[in-house]
């Protein structure tokens, strides 16, 4: 090969560039290009033998030795290279790593959003890797799957707010800036949709259903210029997403115009002869794939037989591989590979990756993702304290000298407190150990640092969580990866308790942090309970009976149930996994170093048995509560708590109520600070549309606004809403304004009785 051939020539367009390399390869190459293959797999056979044009899971050394296998191909096609660095460069050793999605979800910002993607581009493209698998745009509906963590939480306009940030802060200023790394939207669409919480379970789902909910932050990503997509793994209507031709012809390519790359999930396609059961064999399961338009296959190397095999059979012609090996060719020529593969730069490694100002970062993210629940006065621990702009106070105010007992198994458990794909969790392997344990500030660690001068921390366990045994369908899923173990709760241990009782007794106040951990989260491992396992339960009640002022810090991936022991407690945090800065973070809310401003980006239920607990749920039913419990949630989507108190009133729709679907709706209120700490207050816009022609929910959130408001102070806080956006899908499955009464919903949560109702009236149109 040599300079000369016309694809390498830099001056010639992409689209020139692709033909010119299409006309080069045979159709062993063509299906080599198409697949995604794991680098933890024989390199030769998957660069050489198959001819892979993308590898995942890569360690560092094998990504070394994946490119200069490539660089012996007949045609040096460069590799894209992708990764889970879904908050964080995950898999990257001392690589930052942030709150899970859901856990920055809760402060409601996609500014802080954008600019952590933003420097996680920069950590893992100076790495080498080219595309993120991030983020996750499906919506959390049963909390007992798995992935909830992964999510932005119940509402699909917080959904698109926060993952359009982290698009562009993946993508920042285009592919050809070295700092850029391609997004990734998934999972396409509908697969949080599950039957029981049961992981990649048929999704029984209507297309009306879809576009009103699940559908649009996908669209909003597409049409924002998010490259490439990420096919889910579930079934619906019986037909996998891989080749539901409805929903990746007549919309994502037809109707949305989008033109970016399509990856399957991992084996999708050797899902479908295997574990789906709807092709004979992966000859026919490929043809169906390359049919329905997928671009990259993720993970099946039997697709590379099997489209050869279609080929020789009829069912492909070898140029049907052509679009989508184009579009894999244009990506790379787009982001310059063949001039530059893109390969691991360790000085840009030692200047950026795990850097103090990623650090910074990741605190400021930590501190936002916090949400109080409850408080009845027990914080801030240390009072007194007021913050100073946007950093904390140089040190809490003279107090008088106290012991702060710290108990329960995630008190101080770096590893679990990252999270769900970071480290150790059970995707790579080469990080056996996890994140290094110098880079993680625990609660315990964080309050031990944070306290005032004399002060005492004293600790406890508490209580074991859970223990593992094998899975007695055997150690392996039929496709050779590992089946997880099976997670046996820990039964309360006396002496555990009784330790930890002593410490609380000794102690002014105890920090009870309790919660999940990673054997109870991801792919896989979604729970039949939400409640808290192990001896936690029992160990909050042996606390709470000891009078101490009890502070529960829930460290949990995902909303639980929790018992009347933490609801009754003096004060209830929630700490999604809170990444490397948390128990900093943690430990300087508590002490009142900074203000709690997180609120619920997803509701919180009384019992497992209330599943789904969202709150924009379709109207009409018999009731409003069961037999036995009614069906509020514990906590609602919007919902958290501040050091201050704030009051809302006045809300009204300025200038005429009457209006048309071209104008433009401005809601304005009054919103008061009326403690004596500052407050970033968010104030919420939900939508009610009175009478609809196809039911919909009473309220949906469609816009949002925070603002500061120092003790006292009072704003008059306006939102403009495009009357477009009050829309519903009709019975059709049209996207539409119904003219009719409306109803502006404001205030400081979800919940009907949070918020102040300004009606108005959109016209029939002339
Ligand atoms: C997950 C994806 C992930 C992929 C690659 C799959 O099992 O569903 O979210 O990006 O693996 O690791």
């Amino acid at each position: 090969m040599t300079d000369q051939l016309p694809h390498l020539d830099t001056s010639r367009s992409v689209a020139d560039r692709v033909a010119h390399l299409l006309a080069l390869m045979t159709p062993q190459e063509k299906a080599g290009q198409m697949l995604q293959l794991d680098a933890r797999g024989d390199l030769e056979d998957v660069v050489l033998a198959h001819h892979a044009g993308s590898v995942l899971h890569a360690s560092p050394e094998r990504l070394a030795a994946a490119h200069d296998l490539t660089a012996r191909t007949r045609l040096r096609i460069p590799l894209l290279v992708g990764e889970d660095c879904i908050h964080g460069h995950s898999f990257f050793e001392g690589a930052t790593i942030f709150p899970t999605q859901l856990g920055m979800a809760a402060s409601w910002d996609a500014d802080l959003l954008a600019r952590v993607a933003r420097a996680t581009a920069v950590e893992a493209s100076a790495t080498g890797i080219h595309w993120t698998f991030s983020p996750v745009l499906c919506i959390a509906r049963d909390l007992r799957w798995g992935r909830v963590n992964e999510t932005f939480g119940e509402d699909p306009f917080l959904i698109g707010e926060l993952a359009s940030a982290m698009v562009r802060g993946y993508q920042g200023e285009g592919l050809t800036d070295a700092t850029a790394v391609l997004a990734c939207a998934k999972h396409f669409a509908g697969y949080s949709e599950t039957q029981g919480g049961r992981d990649a379970s048929e999704a029984d789902i209507s297309r009306r259903k879809l576009r009103s909910w699940f559908l649009p932050p996908f669209e909003r990503v597409a049409r924002e210029g998010c490259r490439t997509f990420m096919l889910g793994y579930q079934t619906t209507d019986g037909v996998p997403i891989t080749v539901n031709s409805w929903l990746l012809d007549e919309v994502l390519r037809g109707e949305w115009g989008y033109t970016g790359v399509l990856v399957t999930d991992w084996d999708n396609v050797g899902r479908m002869v295997w574990e789906q059961r709807v092709q004979p064999d992966h000859a026919h399961a490929a043809a169906a794939a390359v049919r329905a338009g997928n671009d990259l296959v993720m993970t099946t190397p039997g697709f590379f037989a099997g489209a050869l095999e279609a080929i020789d059979r009829g069912m492909l012609a070898e140029k049907d591989l052509d679009r989508a090996v184009g579009r894999i060719l244009a990506l790379k020529f787009e982001l310059g590979l063949f001039e530059d593969p893109r390969r691991p730069e360790p000085r840009r490694q030692r200047a950026v990756v795990g850097s103090d100002d990623h650090a910074r970062l990741n605190l400021e993210a930590a501190r936002r993702s916090l949400v109080l629940l409850t408080n009845d006065g027990v914080l801030p621990l240390a009072g007194g304290l007021v913050r100073v702009g946007d950093g904390p106070t140089e040190g809490p105010a003279a107090e008088a000298v106290r012991t702060v007992a710290v108990v329960g198994p995630l008190a101080d458990d770096p590893q679990t407190q990252l999270g769900d794909w970071a480290g150790s969790s059970g995707q790579a392997d080469w990080l056996p150990d996890g994140q290094p344990r110098s880079m993680i500030t625990t609660v315990l660690d964080g309050l031990r640092a944070a306290v005032p001068d004399g002060w005492r921390v004293t600790e406890a366990r508490g209580a074991e969580i859970l223990s593992l045994a094998p899975d007695p369908e055997g150690a392996l899923f039929p496709d050779g990866q590992p089946r997880p173990p099976v997670v046996v709760p820990a039964e309360p241990d006396d002496a555990l308790i009784a330790e930890a009782v002593a410490a609380a007794r000794d102690a002014d106040h105890v920090v009870a942090v309790v919660g999940d951990r990673i054997e109870l989260v991801g792919e896989g491992r979604s729970t039949a309970t939400l409640e808290l396992l192990g001896g936690q339960v029992a160990l909050l009640e042996a606390l709470e009976a000891t009078g101490t002022p009890l502070v529960v810090v829930l460290l949990a991936s995902k909303p639980l149930v929790l018992p009347p022991a933490a609801h009754r407690a003096g004060a209830l945090l929630w700490v999604a996994n809170p990444g490397m800065e948390g128990g900093r973070a943690v430990a300087e809310l508590l002490l009142g170093l900074t203000e709690p401003s997180g609120r619920l980006p997803v509701s919180f239920p009384r019992h497992v048995g209330q599943q789904p607990t969202y709150y924009n749920q379709v109207r009409g039913q018999h009731g409003s509560r069961y037999a036995d419990l009614t069906q509020t949630p514990a906590f609602a989507f919007g919902e958290g708590l501040s050091y201050s108190t704030v009051a809302y009133s006045r809300a009204a729709v300025a200038a005429s109520p009457l209006l048309t679907v071209a104008d433009t709706v401005r809601v304005e209120v009054t919103v008061a600070n009326t403690g004596d700490r500052p407050v970033r207050e968010t104030v919420q816009l939900y939508i009610r549309d009175e009478v609809t022609s196809a039911s919909w929910t009473d309220r949906e959130l469609k816009a949002f606004r925070q603002v500061d408001l120092a003790p006292g102070e009072e704003r008059r806080v306006a939102i403009e809403l495009p009357v477009a956006e009050c829309s519903i899908v009709d019975g059709a499955g049209v996207r539409r304004v119904e003219p009719g009464g409306f109803e502006a919903l404001v205030g400081p949560s979800s919940r009907t009785e949070d918020l102040l109702a300004v009606p108005f009236t959109v016209l029939p149109p002339g």
